[in-house]
């Protein structure tokens, strides 16, 4: 038979030819470890999903407990299931009254999905109002409020009614009327190069949205669960979604998402018709086993300072030293190099050293960083010493 790695390139359907191509052994904390023996800092965290580290001890023996008792028994929302309840009655806990119902899904496409059916079963309208170079997920639904027109194009005909908007634009209020079903909008976008809503503006699309009757959704896939130092960063802005989406860091390393809204809302899917939103797989108890304890672990250390201690570091170590602009929050930063050759030759030399770094999707100019919320200092003071080697050999080249 053929080495793993060729089968991987000849039957695993590929989505890009330059797939980074490590071929995993296994993974602890923010190592990731592979079967030629070498080992490497995760500075990526699987994009944003392992904050707590891979295989955290508590994770691991809530998913063992759960494979004990139940997998699968029943389509989502049908049988009283403990680890779906405990998990959200801990979730609620966190939020205001206005979130106070979550349903349970597979990923974060598929709460941005859920999330927009809400919004227009809820309000009536249709009206979808997004943002140039967002990012909320690779569905028909949510790639149609995904701000990027190459990928969009071969799949038309997409959603209709949908306005795509500039970011942190003081004209969006007065687009947002009362055909208005939704507006959508990550609070720091992610795949767009880690650009932070203003915090005035982020106010005025609230009010605008309250005073015409639409929808707020903030998709929250990537910034959730601490990455950003607040366990949302709504928390941040003090600024409250009507639906608020989530996924990635929520199951500890498991496939899980939801979208949270207010009782009165989700009264839009239980009713003309029932059943207007299922799912079979959703909130799988395996998976909400992990998200459960995943969130205690999140809640019981101080994740926030955690998050917002690599952000001081980053600001410490690599502002300025050859990087045009460091952005973001806590432990979710974009390094903006000075064009695409040194941000490729940066990755590569630090993949070579045993650093993984990020990329975002509509930017070949920028690193993403996402540590794991758990990283050692020591660990990963080294990363960013061997990141400016990196780049001090980039831009000398
Ligand atoms: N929204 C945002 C902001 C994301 O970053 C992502 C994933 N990168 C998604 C939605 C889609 O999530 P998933 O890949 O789990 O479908």
């Amino acid at each position: 038979m053929p080495d793993r790695t060729t089968r991987f390139y000849r039957h695993l359907a590929q989505t890009s030819n330059f797939p980074m191509g490590l071929e995993v052994d296994r993974a602890e904390g923010c190592w990731i470890y592979t079967t030629n023996g070498d080992r490497y800092v995760d500075l990526i965290s699987g994009i944003a999903v392992s904050s707590l580290g891979h295989r955290h001890p508590e994770v691991i023996k809530a998913i063992q407990q759960q494979i004990d008792r139940h997998l699968h028994v029943m389509v989502y929302g049908e049988f009283v299931q403990q680890p779906q309840v405990d998990l959200v009655t801990l979730l609620s806990e966190q939020l205001p009254e206005s979130l106070s119902q979550i349903y349970l899904v597979n990923s974060g496409t598929e709460a941005v999905e859920g999330a927009l059916k809400l919004a227009k079963k809820s309000t009536g309208r249709s009206g979808l109002i997004s943002f140039k170079n967002s990012y909320h997920g690779d569905t028909h639904g949510s790639l149609s409020v995904t701000g990027r027109e190459i990928y969009r194009d071969p799949y038309r005909p997409l959603l209709p009614d949908v306005t795509f908007l500039e970011f942190n634009d003081s004209a969006v209020p007065e687009a947002i009327n009362n055909k208005t079903a939704a507006v959508i909008l990550e609070p720091i976008k992610g795949e767009g190069g880690i650009i932070e809503a203003d915090q005035q503006w982020l106010s005025a699309v609230r009010k605008a949205c309250d005073q015409t009757g639409a929808c707020l959704i903030f998709d929250e896939i990537q910034t959730g669960f601490f990455r950003t130092g607040d366990l949302f960063a709504f928390k941040g802005y003090n600024v409250t979604p009507d639906i608020l989406c989530m996924a990635k860091a929520m199951g500890g390393g498991m496939p899980i998402g939801a979208f949270a809204s207010s009782p009165e809302r989700f009264r839009a899917f239980k009713e003309n018709p029932p059943l207007s939103h299922v799912t079979t797989f959703g909130g799988h108890p395996v998976s909400a086993a992990a998200a459960h304890a995943s969130l205690v672990e999140l809640l019981r250390d101080d994740f926030g300072k955690r998050s917002r201690r690599i952000g001081e570091i980053a600001k410490e170590m690599l502002a300025g030293r050859g990087i045009q602009e460091l952005r973001g929050r806590g432990g979710m930063l974009g390094l903006q190099l000075a064009n695409a050759t040194v941000t490729r030759e940066v990755v590569e030399y630090c993949l070579r050293r045993g650093v993984i770094l990020g990329w975002t999707l509509h930017s070949d100019t920028l690193i993403r960083l996402a540590p794991p919320l758990t990283i050692d200092e020591d660990v990963l003071r080294d990363s960013f010493c061997t990141i400016l080697d990196g780049i001090g050999k980039a831009l000398e080249s």
